[in-house]
């Protein structure tokens, strides 16, 4: 069986920048397939030889909109439910926000395994972002660039050590 990891996290924190760039061209030919939905992107990705499955899950813009924050929530559970481990993404530029914490909480009643990363860690601009990662309870943040290709090796010790 091959291993699942799930993207999870509030809107606009990089979560569909790393999922690109961890599955890189796999993606043309996993959309083709049919069943795949457009709210949950799944494709088989790679990361320092380890090969998974992975999940990005939908982020709608205007989480003010009550239903489509249900929405989201529920997308999310069920990524986290069908993975075996989730990614949860936090933008270390902002810090935690409120938005943040109801992610956590979502995660810790699944309890499954989860890695904590900071994205946009990039520079020094999210130093302090990651340090505030370690009040959500999933231990030792990951600080990760995404969009720069930064922390990959760190997300990659992250994994192995918690499945
Ligand atoms: P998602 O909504 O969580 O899927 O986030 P996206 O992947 O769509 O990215 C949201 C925004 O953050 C985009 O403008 C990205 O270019 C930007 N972004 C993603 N990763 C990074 C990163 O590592 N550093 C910086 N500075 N920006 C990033
Ligand atoms: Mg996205």
């Amino acid at each position: 069986m091959t291993l699942k990891v799930a993207i999870v996290g509030r809107p606009n924190v990089g979560k569909s920048t790393l999922f690109n760039r961890l599955v890189g061209q796999r993606l043309a030919i996993v959309d083709d397939q049919p069943g795949v939905t457009r709210d949950r992107r799944e494709a088989s990705a790679e990361l320092a030889g380890l090969k998974f499955t992975l999940i990005d899950t939908p982020g709608f813009e205007d989480v003010r909109d009550a239903s489509l924050e249900s929405r989201m929530r529920e997308q999310t559970e069920q990524a986290i439910r069908d993975a075996d481990v989730s990614l949860f993404i936090i933008d270390a530029r902002a810090g935690v926000t409120p938005l943040d914490e109801r992610f956590a909480e979502l995660l810790r009643k699944v309890n499954k395994p989860v890695v904590v990363a900071g994205n946009k860690c990039e520079g020094k601009a999210g130093e302090d972002g990651l340090m505030e990662a370690y009040s959500l309870g999933f231990g030792e943040p990951v600080g990760l660039s995404a969009e720069h290709g930064e922390g990959m090796a760190d997300l990659f010790s992250g994994i192995v050590r918690v499945v």
